[in-house]
């Protein structure tokens, strides 16, 4: 918290600390509330392919609209719940919201035949993650092989060995596995070896000046050629313009997400915008 503790010196704990404390305690207890009070909802952002623009399924993402006020970007709220156990109940509802969606879907042939969901550090190094993945893929079982987890760079190399052995159980239980924000962690591709990993997002930092970068174009040939060698999925994250679009497909990027297309958006409206698709 103190920024230098030399051995006799004076630990200032200052008023804008103890203040940025405080209100991080509020927001953590109130959404403690909104998860009791349902005020949590999931959007849904479409993936689409390049090569054809056919949807492929869709990223869940959270959104926080407390009655009465402006909503609370997940930007803010999350980090905010990675610090305790509360990501774990939030990741839980998370999960179970959207099989329940995903299983709807498919048993009314609607909606995206796949569906995103990311999953924190603490919630998927939690003692019984796995388990409970079991019990709710028995649940919803028409969720196996088309429910993606999204982990980070970060949360693999959080611990590498048992990455590994959850992974693998993951997989066997019908998770597919995506690492999210692909290039921007720690990019050892060394782990990419040995998990069984079936997607890279290439993160939003490399596509927004992929038009103009001939370096970040470089950098995005070279994470589609490994993909292919290594018979990864591919989805590109925050295609904002036609440019960009043009680009990832020139480059053979097999997929992609961003405002061009579509924004996070709640289910009636996604149902809608793929009619308006069909
Ligand atoms: P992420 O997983 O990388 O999700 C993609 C983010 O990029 C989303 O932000 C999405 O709205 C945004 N995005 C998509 N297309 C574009 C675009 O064209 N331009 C720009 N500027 N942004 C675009 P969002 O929904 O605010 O979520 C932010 C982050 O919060 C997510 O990044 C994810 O790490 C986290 N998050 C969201 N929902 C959940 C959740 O249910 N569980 C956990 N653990 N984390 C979540
Ligand atoms: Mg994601
Ligand atoms: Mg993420
Ligand atoms: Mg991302």
């Amino acid at each position: 918290m103190a920024k230098r503790i030399a051995p006799g010196s004076h630990v200032f704990f200052n008023r804008e600390m103890a203040e940025e404390i405080q209100e991080r305690l509020q927001l953590s207890n109130a959404l403690q509330q909104a998860l009791r009070n349902e005020e949590l909802e999931l959007h849904f952002q479409p993936q689409l392919s390049l090569e054809q623009d056919r949807v492929l399924g869709a990223e869940a993402l959270l959104r926080w609209q407390p009655p009465g006020q402006a909503p609370i970007p997940p930007g803010l709220f999350i980090p905010v719940a990675e610090e305790t156990s509360l990501i774990c109940e939030i990741g839980d509802w998370v999960l179970q919201r959207a099989c329940a969606r995903l299983q709807h879907w498919r048993e009314h042939n609607s909606g995206p035949v796949r569906l995103s969901v990311n999953i924190s550090a603490r919630h998927f190094h939690s003692p019984d993650f796995v388990s409970r993945m079991e019990t709710l893929l028995q649940r919803f079982p028409g969720c196996r092989h088309r429910l993606i987890l999204e982990v980070t760079e970060g949360v693999i190399l959080e611990n590498l060995d048992e990455s590994r052995q959850r992974m693998a159980r993951l997989k066997e239980l019908g998770c597919l596995l995506s690492i999210d924000d692909f290039g921007t962690g720690y990019s050892s591709f060394a782990y990419l070896r040995e998990l069984p990993v079936d997607e890279l997002k290439l993160d939003r930092a490399f596509i927004r000046h992929i038009d103009t970068h001939p370096r970040d174009r470089a950098i995005i040939a070279c994470i589609l050629q490994l993909a292919r060698q290594l018979q990864l999925a591919v989805v590109a994250e925050g295609v904002e313009t036609e440019p960009q679009r043009s680009q990832l497909r020139l480059l053979g990027c097999p997929a992609y997400q961003g405002f061009l297309r579509a924004r996070p958006m709640p289910e009636d409206a996604l149902m809608n915008w793929l009619s308006g698709q069909a």
